[in-house]
């Protein structure tokens, strides 16, 4: 989640500025078609495809949609409405999928951490946070991500590929298998809400996340209501209507900084996509009023982010632009290598009180799944830790491959 300054000034430092489209994951020739992340539509037309008439595969796509979403179905054996023959033939030509789990951790405070891993073989992760009232899953929407956010252990990690929408979607369904959840309630679920959180930037992978969400929120699906949904992102600002108008679901802002030195270093983003720029996107925000407020993520660094002046010049600049906001302090969670502190607990204290005195929520969250590394900001798959060296290399190729081509459409 993450977004950068103006037009095309090329831009110094350790990370990729641009979306760059990456390659999605073709299907191999003759592989099976996994259905899972495909519309209804896409469904129907997969089986038309393969054979079906108009009628059977509009009927077929409805039973297989209800299997696969409400029921938590995997294969279509157990299709039961489905004749047996023609189960075998569905099963020939198509797979209900789930991301492959390398490894499954529990934290000492109950959080889960799983890594997975697609099909052609690179690992991503998510996490499960229970809470008495609530169960919220962190969902990854990249492998590695371009942003470089300094705090953020997953950005020190190269982009190796945006997730498709069924690995999106997927990761969902994992949790729900995980947890038992099949079939679908409408009440009492333990995973009652998703974060777009994970790894990577949601908006820098707009249709595959649009889709997948889409799915989750279908009412004949999974069937989560978009006000239990939060996409989080660093400020890309030209994706951010689009994100309200196509997605709708709620909006968090990695904010963490409310002066440009500071913000241009710890999310590097904002050298593209300033501070008030990025406000003024929140405040035009579709659907943003004061029953859903704005959440501003905001990682409590020791001196750099945390002083009085800083928590002033928060209320400040959300009175400003008239905004509908949440603030969520976050106490920073360390990782090997990283330059930063948090801040002292009096100190967020302080901090929280002056924005709460503003009348602006500002709670301290509690971190979460520290002992597995699976905090806000701690998040990277074994297999891609590269040195910081190694990484500097990478980046600077990357940089001199993005000078030599035109910046894409946004900003
Ligand atoms: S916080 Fe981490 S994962 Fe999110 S955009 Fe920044 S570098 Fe990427």
């Amino acid at each position: 989640m993450g977004a950068l300054m103006t037009a095309s000034m090329p831009i110094p430092g350790h990370f990729d500025p641009v979306p760059v489209p990456r390659p999605q994951v073709a299907a191999l020739d003759g592989a099976p078609v996994d259905l899972v992340g495909l519309s209804k539509d896409e469904i129907r037309t997969a089986l038309a495809d393969a054979g079906l008439d108009e009628r059977q595969a509009k009927l077929r796509a409805k039973q297989i949609w209800h299997q696969i979403y409400h029921r938590g179905a995997t294969s279509f054996d157990a299709m039961s409405d489905i004749a047996k023959p023609q189960r075998a033939w569905f099963a020939e030509r198509f797979v209900v999928g789930r991301p492959d789990v390398v490894l499954e951790q529990v934290s000492t405070d109950g959080t889960r951490k799983w890594l997975l891993k697609t099909p052609d073989g690179h690992d991503f992760e998510m996490v499960f946070i229970p809470d008495a009232d609530r169960g919220t899953l962190c969902v990854s929407s990249q492998i590695g991500c371009t942003l470089n956010c300094a705090f953020c252990f997953t950005g020190t990690m190269r982009l190796v590929r945006n997730l498709t929408a069924g690995e999106i979607v997927g990761q969902v369904m994992l949790a729900r298998d995980s947890l038992g959840e099949w079939p679908s309630q409408p009440e009492g679920r333990m995973l009652s809400n998703i974060v777009m959180m994970g790894m990577g930037e949601p908006l820098y992978n707009f249709d595959n996340v649009r889709d997948a969400l889409r799915i989750v929120m279908d009412g004949d699906g999974l069937g989560l209501s978009r006000r239990r949904i939060t996409l989080s992102t660093s400020g890309v600002v030209p994706m951010m209507v689009r994100a309200g108008e196509e997605i709708g679901v709620n909006l968090a802002v990695s904010l963490h900084a409310v002066t440009k030195e500071v913000r241009d270093e710890i999310v590097p983003l904002n050298r593209k996509y300033g501070i008030e720029e990025l406000l003024e996107a929140c405040a035009a925000y579709p659907g943003a009023n004061n029953a859903r407020r704005i959440t501003f993520e905001y990682v409590m660094l020791k001196d750099r982010n945390d002083s009085d002046d800083d928590a002033r010049e928060l209320v400040r600049l959300l009175r400003k632009y008239k905004l509908p906001a949440k603030v969520n302090l976050i106490p920073f969670n360390p990782w090997p290598g990283t330059a930063y502190e948090c801040s002292d607990e009096d100190r967020v204290r302080r901090f929280s009180d002056i924005v709460f005195e503003a009348g602006i929520s500002a709670p301290i969250r509690r971190p979460r799944g520290r002992d597995i590394m699976a905090a806000c900001g701690q998040l990277k798959s074994a297999a891609e830790k590269k040195s910081r060296a190694e990484l500097d290399r990478i980046s600077a190729e990357k940089q001199r491959e993005l000078e030599a081509v035109a910046e894409p459409g946004l900003g």
